[in-house]
């Protein structure tokens, strides 16, 4: 067998949001694009920001020495200040460069920093319903996921993480604003968790490092805010991109940002550092990396998402279904109607309109809308989900 076991499986039990993408094609194929309504992927279809067009050709036109040659792995210097400058404002704390490693993408982050603090074995916990992609990560590095429940409104229980943390526990994975539910977390539950976490890992002698993945930071509605978790926890990594706030996801770049507090910051960076070169990235993208620089803090209007889901919210809201109203990212994460959620999904399919299973993300019974689409798209799509809870039931 050329591929190995382990992979093989992984091709057979292929994330579901890939194999919605994979339907969607054949639907198309088969009715025309413009019948089908897509909203499986978190693909953004607002068009970036009129700086970085602006950034890039600068940067293109500029004759700038070696402009394509290798760099320090960590990234350019002045790349590394000027995010170290913004995500230091967001978190209400002073970082410097060197607390900052450039990276391939939010996911290329969440990589090299697990790989970093992981031993054979580590546990890592989640809380459901979680992004899929993290037990791959997680299992790349030789540790092994631990997901736990959330609230009724998908809030972190701080009970049911604190009694999840074993002797092996190394590093908790917490995303706000959250895919798939839209959830922020508030400042007293993070309060809280940090209180939890410092005390279990007293009790079972060894540092948690918590990994905030934060690539929807920004789109936040209605001012709503997203808590600095650095000034709250010490032993932080927060993980990031500009996938989503500045709709650049095809062109993989992000960072890692390592709390000054954290235990042995200054070893888990270079270890990030290291992990960026032997994971075989080597650095991130050298073009985006001078973009990003000369525009911190520039992102999308999330006014464009905050009309989509209201649209949204208020259509389903009538037709009856139930959800809690996301308060940032682009996704809604209702009940299936009837509980079931691959039924409803493969129902709603066939009116064709495509949506993603909550078992995506480790949590039966619900299902997730994507609605970073067209506004046409999301019109088009009402109907099937009208007729398809009239047929299942509430
Ligand atoms: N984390 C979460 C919660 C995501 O939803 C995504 C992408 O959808 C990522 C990480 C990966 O982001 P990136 O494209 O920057 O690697």
């Amino acid at each position: 067998m050329a591929v190995s076991r382990k992979i093989g499986e992984s091709i057979e039990s292929s994330s579901w949001i890939r194999k919605m993408f994979e339907t969607g094609n054949v639907l198309r194929a088969k009715h025309g694009a413009d019948r089908v309504a897509d909203l499986s992927l978190g693909n953004p279809d607002v068009e970036p920001p009129a700086e970085v067009q602006r950034a890039l050709e600068g940067i293109v036109a500029a004759r700038i020495q070696r402009k394509h040659g290798y760099m320090p792995n960590a990234g350019f210097p002045e790349t590394r200040a000027a995010v170290a400058a913004q995500v230091g404002r967001e978190q209400g704390v002073t970082l410097a460069a060197d607390n900052v490693v450039m990276s391939c993408g939010a996911s290329g982050a969440m990589n090299v920093s697990l790989k970093t603090i992981l031993n054979p074995g580590d546990e890592v916990i989640v809380c459901i319903p979680y992004f899929m992609e993290y037990g791959s990560y997680v299992d790349n590095h030789g540790g092994r996921l631990v997901p736990v429940p959330t609230t009724k409104d998908f809030d972190l229980d701080v009970e049911a993480i604190a009694a999840a943390v074993t002797p092996r526990t190394a590093a908790i994975i917490i995303n706000s604003p959250n895919n798939p539910t839209g959830r922020i977390y508030p400042e007293t539950t993070l309060r809280r968790l940090a209180d939890a976490l410092l005390e279990a890992g007293r009790r079972s002698g060894r540092t948690i490092y918590l990994v905030a993945d934060e690539p929807y930071r920004k789109l936040a509605y209605g001012g709503a805010r997203v808590p600095g978790i650095m000034t709250l926890y010490p032993h932080t990594i927060v993980v990031s991109s500009y996938s989503k706030d500045l709709s650049l996801p095809g062109e993989r770049i992000g960072y890692a940002a390592v709390s000054p507090s954290a235990e042995d910051a200054k070893r888990i960076v270079d270890g990030i550092v290291l992990c960026t070169r032997i994971l075989g990235y080597v650095n991130a993208p050298g073009l985006m990396q001078r973009v990003v620089a000369g525009i911190q803090g520039v992102s999308v209007d999330v006014e464009i998402y905050r009309r989509k889901r209201d649209l949204f919210c208020a259509a389903l809201k009538e037709m009856g279904y139930d959800f809690t109203v996301p308060e940032g990212a682009f996704y809604l994460f209702p009940r299936a109607p009837g509980g079931d959620d691959l039924a409803f999904v493969n129902a709603l399919q066939e009116e064709l309109v495509l949506v993603v299973p909550g078992r995506g993300f480790s949590l039966p019974g619900y299902f997730r809308i994507a609605y970073c689409v067209d506004t046409p798209v999301i019109e088009r799509s009402l109907e099937g989900f009208r007729k398809v809870i009239r047929r299942l039931g509430k």
